[in-house]
């Protein structure tokens, strides 16, 4: 089962959370402010190994948490 830490409830089992997805990075060759909102939005890295996501505590303090999980072998580093 995948714990996670949040900040202001300690660990949590993962059924507490809702995902919010991957926390985007926008490549810096992408200038025009409209095509980086596209790009922050629908683009996604969908990384093998360590990845940034948002995570919302729904049953706990209802708060979004940002976590840095290995998506290989599904541990939490932060
Ligand atoms: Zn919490």
């Amino acid at each position: 089962m995948l714990w996670l830490t949040c900040p202001n409830c300690g660990s949590r089992p993962v059924e507490e959370f809702g995902f919010g997805g991957e926390l985007p990075t926008v490549p810096d060759r992408i200038t025009d402010p409209h095509q980086r909102d596209v790009d922050y939005v629908w683009m996604f890295d969908n990384l093998e190994g360590l990845s940034t996501e948002r995570w919302f505590h729904q049953a706990g303090c209802r708060r979004w948490h940002t976590v840095q999980r290995n998506t290989i072998d599904d541990t939490v580093a932060t």
